[in-house]
């Protein structure tokens, strides 16, 4: 229980939240602001040309229009307010209220390019944001002013910070939508959204102004820089329908192992049968629920999906013996189990083309069979041992199915 509230902890600060407070420690306790090196000016051209991109090669377009966002917030300050954060400026407050409100719609909106007909929408709103804010600056309409300045609650509350109270409800509300949105579904680019969310107000809030708040929205910067890297890493090793590592990470895994080590096969029984049976989407759904048995195996078995409804399980440090009962026990465990169907992805009640008469049950079993083999003299390399598992598979499979059969070292 403390496992699982201290690993969404670990997912919701990831090293993204690790990089923002030891910045931040290392700014407000070591770096006066005549300290900050002139160099550091230069900072944020770097940072957001390289974000830019990143994003734009990395086809993440919500991430181009992030950076483009910081840009216009950071460098749109130094231009037309200062290089100290005047609070009685309209220009600072109208940049305070609009960075919130347009991280979190980049949080929200959907990926759909940088330049199709959406994306150019969507960069035109937000230049059109930077005209706005250009011309407010300029000519200050009172009631405009007014607005950004309200102050419903005393004002001494808010002392430490020269953001008005119309922004900070536009920062809090940012930051409880993401935070939640978060804590539902953890994913590096919400993260990532998150503590950038963060930087920015405290690039904001930097009273000493212009170096200090620089080094807060390039840290912006990077840390979104750091999420496209992250999801991008995710998406090439991790599996989009189980969630469970892919191939490619199982090859390196395979690469990374010595001494003992002891790598099953499993493979779901008459799988083609059952799609024929139940359709595609019900067979994706049983493909996540055996993922997550999988998961739970014994024994300090790491799991895989291998491909199609064909999965890996690594032991490291395990001779077979060893792991037999751990893989008995995912055996029975998956036969025994009945997995409840969610009825958006039951076929629905007038499929367009009505011919295989499907009838689904609320909820369905499947079983594997599973072949195992562990390293040994006469088989080093793990690519062989994945051979001899996958060989002990198909004796398993000749069995009868719903049977683990582990490699016997000479076939
Ligand atoms: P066996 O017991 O011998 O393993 O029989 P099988 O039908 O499971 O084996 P076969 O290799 O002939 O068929 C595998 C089937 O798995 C084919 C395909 O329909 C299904 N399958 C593979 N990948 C997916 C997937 O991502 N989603 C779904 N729903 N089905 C998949
Ligand atoms: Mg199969
Ligand atoms: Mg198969």
């Amino acid at each position: 229980m403390t496992l699982t509230v201290l690993k969404k902890l670990a997912l919701l600060v990831g090293l993204e939240g690790v990089l923002l407070v030891a910045i931040f420690v290392y700014v407000a306790t070591t770096i006066t602001p005549d300290a900050v090196p002139a160099s550091v000016r230069f900072l944020p051209y770097g940072v957001f040309v390289a974000g830019l991109l990143v994003s734009w090669r990395f086809r993440r377009s919500r991430l181009v229009f992030s950076f483009a966002v910081l840009a216009f917030a950071d460098r749109g300050l130094l231009f037309y307010v200062g290089e100290i954060p005047d609070p009685a400026s309209l220009g600072y407050q109208a940049v305070a209220f609009l960075l919130p409100i347009n991280l979190a719609g980049i949080v929200w909106m959907k990926e759909r390019g940088t330049f199709t007909p959406v994306g150019q929408g969507r960069l035109a709103a937000i230049l059109f944001q930077a005209v706005i804010v250009m011309l407010l600056a300029n000519s200050t309409p009172g009631w405009v002013n007014g607005a950004l300045h309200l102050s419903p609650l005393p004002e001494s509350w808010f002392a430490w910070t020269p953001v008005a109270q119309p922004a900070l409800v536009m920062f809090a509300a940012a930051f409880g939508w993401m935070i939640t949105r978060l804590v539902l579904r953890s994913n590096a680019t919400g993260r990532g959204f998150l503590w950038a969310l963060i930087a920015c107000f405290l690039g904001l809030s930097a009273s000493s102004g212009v170096p200090i708040s620089t080094i807060h929205f390039s840290t912006a910067g990077i840390i979104l820089i750091f999420s496209v890297i992250e999801a991008s890493y995710f998406m090439a090793y991790r599996d989009g329908l189980t969630g469970l590592p892919a191939r490619r990470a199982l090859n390196e895994a395979l690469l990374r192992l010595n001494g003992e080590y002891t790598i099953a096969m499993v493979d779901i029984d008459r799988f083609k049968t059952f799609n024929d049976r139940y359709g595609h989407d019900v067979g994706d759904q049983v493909l996540r629920k055996v993922a997550v048995q999988l998961e739970r195996v014994g024994g300090g078995g790491r799991a895989f999906r291998y491909g199609g409804e064909e999965f890996a399980l690594v032991f490291a440090g395990r001779v077979p013996k060893d792991v037999l009962p751990d893989l008995e026990q995912l055996r029975v465990s998956i036969a025994e189990a009945k997995f409840a169907l969610r009825g958006k992805d039951r076929p629905k009640e007038k499929p367009e083309n009505p011919e295989p008469k499907r009838r689904v049950p609320n909820k369905v079993s499947v079983t594997v069979s599973i072949g195992a083999a562990g390293r040994s003299d006469r088989r080093s390399a793990p690519s062989e041992v994945v051979t001899f598992a996958d060989r002990a598979l198909y004796r398993a499979k000749k069995a009868g199915r719903n049977t683990v059969k582990v490699s016997n070292g000479e076939t």
